[in-house]
């Protein structure tokens, strides 16, 4: 039998028959031309003596030098599988069809199978004439690769053979597929060695279930073209009209030029569906590859297309019951494998006809709006986007980690945000309870002040006491002096008053509520509260207010506290010099935006060294001086958004600049020097 093969799968089974026999099939089974058999024994002894090898050699030689072809290694016998189709190839039902056929037939270098594919090409050829010249073709084709399985897909293809089966390939068993049960029940009984799977292919579920997702309409269109296999789809659709949902109207657009269908698919409303299994032919006689009619109909229509192929979803069809072309195209495969094995065909067991199932193309049950929940699970849903972790894990992956750690860092920094918060709060209370305790601590060195500044108006009020007592023991009337003595007794009284309110507004504990005030108030507060200090320490403390009001925002309190700070280190820095020196000026200025208050001594001024940690915690060059008052008059200034240096005078003593924001600009004319 020649055996040169014709497609690249016979050429690879071919190559396959020509490994060295010795080498590759020693002690593996085989089979001779038309039968099965246990290959014997092996053909070279397992371990030659070297005297046998070199007689075998020289019989090689021999029989080469002689022109005498060595003896050929045993080849399996091919089964030739002959596949014919009904119609064209293009078709996606004979691709899908092809596809589960050839994958499932199994093919191996000890059972080499070559699988010949043919069509008759319906409904576009025909005719006696034609399916002679057909016959005449395969049996000259193969008449030296008589095939051992014919395959008949499609009725077409099974009609043809079981006609002509003595003709061309008598007693060759013959497997059907793609053949509807309804139409083999209208054929002859088929003879012996004819098997396969029917198939159960119905219409009008899928018709039902578009009625089923298009809840408002009740008018079937239903398109189907003029060769013979679109009037059988179109008389089985007739045949299952009784079993359409109750009610709904049927327009068969059947026998019709393709711009007519597809004229009149275009003016469709919501009340239609469309079901089509595409056309063959249409009334004008143009011959189309179903698939491209279906795509032009969804295309053109305004109503839901759906169709009972599942080889036609994916081209605008919304979906429809089918059985599986793949898996009908296995089921055959796996028959054929049977009888190349051996199997008679009368005695094989065959698998159960293909339930159908519901195919959906996902974009379109988008487009019309069917509830995902409307689809049922077992149905094989298609160009469904695959969810995001599966088309993209990676970058998914990473977008999750990312957000993590966006997510860590964020409440890392609202925590941290929180504590630092917390901290500041505590930190103000803390500096404002040392601001606090600070105060104290001053009015503790000023006691001896105060109480001066308390006895002297309370000893002036017990003095006029006296006098008045005197005055009433006296025979005259001396009223008015008793009035000039009561006045002056509520005028001592209303100083004490004062001292005491002035102090207390400066001691008291409170709240930090910022207001706007004027620096001249703060600055006479502060001569007020210093000025018995400064009398007992014999110090002149000049104030100078500006002309106009200098006022900021803050707390009036913490600045007069800034403000008694520095003016006490200045009497500090007087202290033991000469009178004319023991002068100090506080003038108030309002200069480009912001408010200062100078205090200017003529004492012995700051040493270069010292200056720049004047400011530091804990510096002090005093006997006994914490070095805690300037540090705090700095923390109340840049509370206040203002800022305070020291300088040493052109001639002597230190000057102290308090500047803080104005809440009004104002511009004076400088003050006088002290
Ligand atoms: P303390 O008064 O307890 O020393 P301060 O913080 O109030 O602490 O002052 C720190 C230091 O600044 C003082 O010890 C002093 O050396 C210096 N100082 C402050 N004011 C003046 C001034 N007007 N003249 C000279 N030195 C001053």
């Amino acid at each position: 039998m020649d055996e040169t093969p014709e497609s690249p799968r016979a050429r690879l089974f071919a190559e396959g028959r020509r490994l060295p026999a010795s080498a590759a099939r020693v002690g593996t089974p085989t089979r001779g031309p038309g039968e099965w058999s246990q290959r014997g024994p092996p053909l070279l002894p397992v371990a030659p003596s070297t005297r046998v090898v070199a007689r075998l050699a020289s019989a090689w030689v021999i029989a080469a030098l002689l022109g005498v072809a060595a003896p050929a290694p045993a080849a399996e016998r091919v089964g030739n599988v002959l596949v014919l189709y009904s119609y064209p190839w293009r078709l996606p039902i004979n691709v899908e069809g092809d596809r589960g056929l050839h994958e499932a037939i199994r093919t191996s270098a000890e059972r080499p199978v070559l699988v010949c594919d043919e069509t008759l090409d319906a409904p576009r050829f025909g005719g006696p004439a034609y399916e002679a010249v057909v016959v005449k073709y395969l049996r000259e084709k193969y008449v030296a690769k008589a095939p051992d399985v014919l395959v008949a897909v499609g009725d077409v293809a099974l009609d043809f053979l079981l006609t002509r089966r003595t003709l061309l390939f008598p007693g060759v068993p013959i497997v059907y597929a793609g053949v509807d049960q309804k139409t083999l029940q209208s054929m002859p009984p088929l003879p012996a060695g004819v098997i396969g799977v029917p198939i159960d292919h119905t219409y009008y579920p899928t018709i039902n279930l578009a009625f089923r997702w298009h809840p408002r309409a009740h008018r079937l269109v239903a398109v189907t073209g003029t060769s013979e296999v679109d009037r059988r789809i179109e008389a089985q659709l007739r045949a299952e009209l009784p079993r359409v949902k109750p009610g709904v109207t049927v327009e068969l657009l059947a026998g019709l030029p393709l711009d007519e269908i597809l004229r009149r698919v275009a003016g469709l409303g919501q009340d239609a569906v469309v079901w089509t299994a595409g056309v063959f032919r249409d009334g004008a006689n143009q011959s189309f590859v179903p698939r491209d009619v279906v795509a032009a109909i969804a295309a053109a229509s305004t109503a839901p297309v759906y169709t009972s192929f599942d080889t036609l979803i994916g081209n605008g069809t919304v979906g429809g019951y089918s059985p599986s072309i793949y898996g009908i195209g296995r089921q055959a495969g796996e028959i054929v494998n049977d009888l190349l094995d051996g199997g008679a065909p009368g005695t094989l067991r065959l698998p159960r006809p293909l339930p159908q199932r519901l195919v959906v193309d996902w974009r379109q049950a988008r487009r019309w709006e069917i509830p995902e929940n409307a689809i049922p699970s077992e149905a094989v849903v298609k160009f469904k986007p695959p969810p995001l972790l599966e088309a993209y894990p990676n970058d998914v992956l990473v977008a999750v980690l990312v957000a993590l750690l966006q997510t860590a860092l964020i409440g890392w920094l609202v925590v941290e945000h929180h504590r630092r918060r917390r901290a500041e709060a505590v930190r103000e209370v803390q500096s404002l309870e040392l601001a606090h305790a600070s105060r104290l601590a001053v009015a503790g060195e000023l006691t001896a002040s105060i109480a001066h500044e308390i006895n002297q108006p309370l000893g002036a009020i017990l003095s006029n006491a006296d006098a008045a007592d005197l005055i009433l023991e006296s025979p005259n009337d001396r009223r008015d002096e008793i009035r000039t003595i009561l006045a002056d007794i509520r005028r001592d009284d209303r100083r004490a008053s004062e001292v005491v309110r002035q102090w207390r507004g400066l001691l008291a504990k409170h709240a930090l509520e910022p207001r706007a005030f004027d620096l001249n108030g703060v600055v006479r507060d502060v001569e007020s509260l210093l000025r018995a200090e400064a009398r007992r320490r014999g110090v002149a403390l000049r104030i100078q207010p500006a002309p106009t009001p200098a006022e900021t925002v803050g707390d009036p309190v913490q600045i007069q506290q800034a403000l008694i700070n520095v003016v006490l280190n200045a009497m500090d820095a007087v202290a033991g010099l000469p009178d004319d020196r023991r002068t100090i000026t506080v003038p108030v200025e309002c200069v480009d935006g912001r408010v200062t208050i100078l205090v200017r001594d003529r004492g012995h001024g700051i040493a270069p060294a010292d200056l720049p940690r004047l400011f530091e915690p804990f510096f002090s060059t005093k006997s006994g001086g914490m070095g805690l008052g300037l540090a705090i008059t700095r923390t109340l200034v840049e509370s206040h958004g203002g800022r305070i240096w020291a300088e040493n005078g052109p001639g002597e003593g230190a000057r102290f600049h308090i500047e803080l924001p104005a809440v009004r600009g104002h511009d004076d004319a400088p003050p006088e020097p002290a």
